[in-house]
This record gives C-alpha cells, structure tokens and sequence, in this order.
C-alpha cells in the first residue's frame, strides 16, 4: 500500500526523522485555519499518490492565510496524471540550502535491501540514475545487520553529503532504517531532504510503500487505506476476507482456487463473445473451505454489483466436496432470501459430484440452473446476462 505524503511523513516522525508539523485540509477555508494555526509563509501541497507534483502546480508557497486559502482553492480538485486531488497539506515553508535523495528499498534483484543517496535531490532522481549515475550512491544492506550509525555514516559518505550535515544526515538516516523495519516497508524515499536555512536536515517530501503481507502485524495500519479511492464493492469483500476484484463486465463469478477462477474468467470471455459481448463483472475465489457463510458473503458482494445480470458458480470439490458446497449453496439463497434476484448457474464437478448435484435439483431453486461441464455453464451463464441487459 502505498501512503500519501502527508502519512509517510506522520509515521516517519513517530520514528524520530526530523519533519516539519503539518496539518491536511480538504477545502480552501480549512487551508487558511491551517495557515493561521502555522503562522508564517507555508507551502501548500497536493497530496496524490504520484510524484511530480512540483513540477505540475500541485505545490505552492502561501506568504498569508489568504493566499493559503487562495492556493489550495486552486490545487484541490487538480489532476495530476490522472489522480485528483481531494486534499492538500499545510505545512511550514522552509529555507532550503541544499537538497538531497535518500531511500530505501527492496531490492528484489540481489535478494538483499538498498539504500540510495545523492546531493543532487529535489529533481527527478531517474533522470539523475540515467544521466548521471556517478552522482548517485547504491549501497546494499544486510538485512540482518540492519543500518547502525555506521553504516549510516558509510551511506551519507558515498554519497558525499557536506562535511557539516554528516552528523544530522546520519541521524536522519538510522530513524529512516527505524521506520522502514519497524514499519514492515518495501520503500522510504525522501526527495527532497533538505539542510534548510539553520543548517539542520528535514524529510520536506515523504514517500512510503507497506507491505501488505505484514499487514496483520500493524494493526494501525488499516486506517492509512485510502477508501475514498477503492472499489465500495472491494472494500465490502475485504471486511469479509474475501478475495474478490471488480471487473467491469455482467457476468458475476464465484469459484474456489484463483487458477480456476482465472480460467473461468477466461471462457466466460470466449462465451459472452457468443452472446452480446458480455464480460466477467468480477474475480472471486471462495479457497478451500467453501461453507455456506463464505458462499452467502460472496454471493450478497456479487448480487450487489448493479451490473451483474447472472452468476457463474464454478466450483471443483476437493477437500470441501461437491455436495458440501451444494449445501452452501442452497442456505446461502436461503439466507439472502429476496437479495437474491439474478439467475445463478452452477457446475459442480469433483469430490462427491453425484451427491452435490443431487441437493441442487432436489433444492429445485428456481434460479438455479445446473451445467455440466465448465464451457457449458459459462455459455449459459453469458446467454442469460445477455438477455438481462
Ligand atoms: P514532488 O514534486 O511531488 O516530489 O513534491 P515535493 O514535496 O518534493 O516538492 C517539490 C519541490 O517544491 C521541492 O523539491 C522543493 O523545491 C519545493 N518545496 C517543497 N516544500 C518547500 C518548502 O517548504 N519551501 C520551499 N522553498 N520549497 C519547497
Ligand atoms: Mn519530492
């Protein structure tokens, strides 16, 4: 997950990197309350999930709370390359002397971390990658030694940071190493960090990539999600640990193992080319332990896509056998009662298939249709959203 600006920033100082106080406004009158609590000149900046925001007219000096309400009037609502900005960051104006580069990332390659540094910062560091390698230090990291202030001091020195902000910079750079392992992080990157007019170090910009896989070890962290951004739909299937994805299309699609489900989303493709061009509305994958809950959840998510014409359940029994998942299925349109509007056809193939197809037809629902065989169900499943569009 990757965090806005003014969040990399938050947590970067709870680990001791030196930022400035900031404060998020989402209107112009909320940028000059936020002006007026800073006092004095203060930069206004977009906060998007994109870089290049300075270079677009998404950061702005403000000398007054005006000016600050004036600016941020002009930067909320911006596109920069393709994100709308729904928020801007007040914060201070610094004085800056110099600006440098500094990250740290997984570096996947060499199996190992990397950090990066350079006294060329404030500008785009790919361009200085490409023109001007030189200029740029790479520096690997044991990730079981971690960055200690010597190490620190050796990263600051290849990159030739100035004799006077060796210190302040190697301090810098050990609360960075903090925040990215404390933080389960795959990216830290601060361009620029500045020596401002008082000769003291400053993160003024601040980007930062969570791993999601350590997610369960950081419970904060589900807060720094950007909800506004995703799908209602996602969201929804995530509170209920569902692995599902929104697609556009109008055939909803339920199966179990990602490979199948992949692949289903492939012949309903081929089918609806058949039938009107529909398309698969969404990924789901139930997993193994496809029980009547999980069926319901998945169900309930995909009925309420108001695209969805029909479903497709594709379900091959393993250790969850077919009539198992027969029977989640039954209570699940048990359970939704009335939610459950949109014709559903079912191939059930595998463990205990015989028994599984039985419960459907004694169940006899009659939205319920049963296929035979994988093609067969997604040809009927595109037919029947083809006449419900
Ligand atoms: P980015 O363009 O998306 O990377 O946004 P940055 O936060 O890096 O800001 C872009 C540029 O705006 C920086 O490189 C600085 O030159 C400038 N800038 C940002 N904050 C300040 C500030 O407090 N004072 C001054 N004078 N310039 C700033
Ligand atoms: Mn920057």
């Amino acid at each position: 997950m990757d965090l806005f600006e003014y969040q990399a920033k938050d947590l970067f100082g709870a680990h001791g990197v030196p930022v400035l106080p900031g404060r998020v406004a989402t209107t112009a009158a909320e940028a000059e309350a936020a002006a007026t609590e800073l006092d004095g000149t203060v930069v206004v900046k977009a906060q998007v999930k994109t870089g290049g925001r300075g270079k677009a007219g998404g950061v702005k000096l403000a000398a007054t709370p005006a000016a600050a309400a004036e600016k941020a009037g002009a930067i909320l609502g911006m596109d920069i390359k393709g994100h709308t900005v729904h928020r801007v960051l007040v914060t201070p104006a610094s004085e800056i002397a110099e600006e440098y580069y500094f990250s740290f990332l997984l570096d996947r390659t060499n199996r190992t971390f990397l950090a990066m540094a350079s006294v060329e910062g404030g500008m785009d560091i790919e361009e200085v990658a490409a023109t001007k390698p030189e200029a740029l230090a790479r520096v690997p990291i044991d990730p079981l030694d971690g960055v200690d202030a010597a190490k620190a001091r050796e990263i600051v020195t290849a990159a030739r940071f100035p004799a006077e902000v060796t210190d302040a910079a190697t301090d810098a750079v050990v609360a960075l190493w903090d925040a990215f392992v404390g933080e389960d992080a795959t990216l830290v990157e601060v361009n620029p960090l500045v020596r401002d007019g008082a000769g003291a170090i400053v993160a003024l910009d601040g980007k930062m990539t969570l791993d999601a896989n350590a997610a369960f070890r950081h419970p904060g962290h589900a807060e720094l999600a950007d909800v506004q951004a995703q799908d209602p739909l996602e969201v929804r299937a995530a509170e209920r640990d569902l692995n599902y994805v929104k697609l556009d299309g109008q055939v909803g699609i339920i199966g179990n193992g990602a490979g199948l489900v992949m692949s289903t989303l492939d012949v309903v493709a081929y089918a609806g080319q058949r039938h009107g061009g529909v398309t698969p509305a969404n990924f789901l994958d139930i997993g193994g332990g496809a029980n009547a809950q999980v069926m319901a959840d998945g169900l309930d998510i995909i009925l309420g896509d108001p695209d969805v014409r029909s479903v497709f359940v594709n379900v091959f029994g393993g250790i969850t056998a077919c009539d198992q998942v027969a029977t989640g299925i039954v209570q699940a349109l048990e359970i939704l009662g009335d939610a459950a509007s949109k014709p559903l056809v079912v191939r059930l193939d595998g463990n205990n298939v015989a028994e599984g197809r039985a419960i459907l037809a004694q169940a006899a629902h009659p939205l319920v249709t049963m296929a035979d065989t994988m093609d067969g169900g997604a040809d009927t499943a595109a037919e029947l959203a083809a006449q419900g569009v």
